[in-house]
């Protein structure tokens, strides 16, 4: 998607802090974090959000969220964190490609 913020951060037109990279997914910094560590786990194809998702996205929603665990280790996350997903207007979601938010670092707040 040509004019996707996330599809011009794969293809290396806008930068990001680099978390994490596979031939599928990229995970990077947010850059208006809501916790001292807040990243950003994604699908490199374009998804629009989980509510564009069907049976075939199976395998890449199962890769995402797996990550999230690992990822959060090695970003020193050890008393846990908060992973989520924002969908459409009424969930807040601003940037319409799929990502996992992974908040922590201190005690957040309860949904
Ligand atoms: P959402 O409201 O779930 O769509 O969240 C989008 C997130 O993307 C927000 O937390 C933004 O701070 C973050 N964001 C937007 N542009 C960038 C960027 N260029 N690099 C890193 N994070 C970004």
């Amino acid at each position: 998607m040509s004019d996707c913020i996330f599809c011009k951060i794969v293809a290396g037109e806008i930068p990001s802090r680099k978390v994490y990279e596979d031939e599928d997914v990229l995970a990077f910094h947010d850059v208006n974090p809501a916790a001292p560590v807040h990243f950003l786990i994604i699908p490199k194809r374009h998804v629009a959000s989980l509510e564009t998702c069907d049976s075939g996205h199976r395998d890449i929603l199962g890769r995402l969220l797996l990550l999230a665990p690992k990822l959060a280790r090695e970003q020193g996350l050890a008393n846990g964190f908060k992973t989520v997903i924002n969908t459409g207007v009424d969930g807040g979601q601003l940037v319409m490609h799929l990502h996992v938010h992974v908040l922590g670092g201190s005690k957040l707040q309860h949904v």
